[in-house]
């Protein structure tokens, strides 16, 4: 009887852990992760450095990894598996058109290979030059991942209920997060 007592384990000693949060609507997790391709190679990592945090429920992150991330809790760790499509989208042969080379940011020089800033309507995004001229360039408008099944290998570090002024930006504050 003593092991179904509800205030059981909750000694002098566990005074100063602070309530286990699992991630839900409306909370804010902080992890580290490694992005690997389909070969195990890795292409990203936060290990090392500053841990990433995202406000569950407000599209942040990848839907799929989103999924997985719910009901879990800090100290986890574990991996999800994404196909090509649950990640940046299958390649699309047609998306390759040719731009002036001005409306592209980049450092050095241009060549096949690659990723480069695109001016657009809508704002920068990451495309891959295929073929580079002087005046003008072909670029592969797909996500640079796009085409590739990838596992993110996910360590949950802290899990909070977000604040009132995050829910309405829809945003982290702070660490990991937006900072203004
Ligand atoms: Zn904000």
């Amino acid at each position: 009887m003593v092991a179904d007592h509800p205030s059981s384990g909750n000694g002098p000693g566990n005074n100063s852990r602070t309530p286990t949060v699992q991630i839900g609507p409306k909370t804010v997790v902080s992890f580290h992760y490694t992005l690997r391709d389909a070969a195990g190679e890795t292409l990203e990592s936060s290990l090392g450095g500053e841990p990433s945090a995202y406000l569950h429920g407000a599209g942040n992150i990848l839907p799929a990894l989103e999924t997985a991330m719910s009901g879990k809790t800090d100290g986890d760790s574990f991996s999800v598996e994404l196909d090509a499509e649950q990640a940046y989208g299958e390649h699309k042969p047609e998306r390759q058109q040719r731009v002036p080379v001005k409306h592209l940011s980049f450092k050095g020089k241009l060549r096949p290979g690659l990723v480069v800033q695109l001016n657009t309507s809508e704002g920068m995004r990451a495309v891959t030059v295929v073929k580079a001229g002087r005046h003008s360039a072909d670029i592969d408008t797909n996500h640079p991942l796009a085409g590739q099944a990838l596992r993110f290998d996910i360590e949950i570090l802290t899990v909070r209920e977000a604040t009132a002024e995050e829910l309405s930006h829809g945003h982290v504050h702070g660490p990991g997060g937006h900072h203004h």
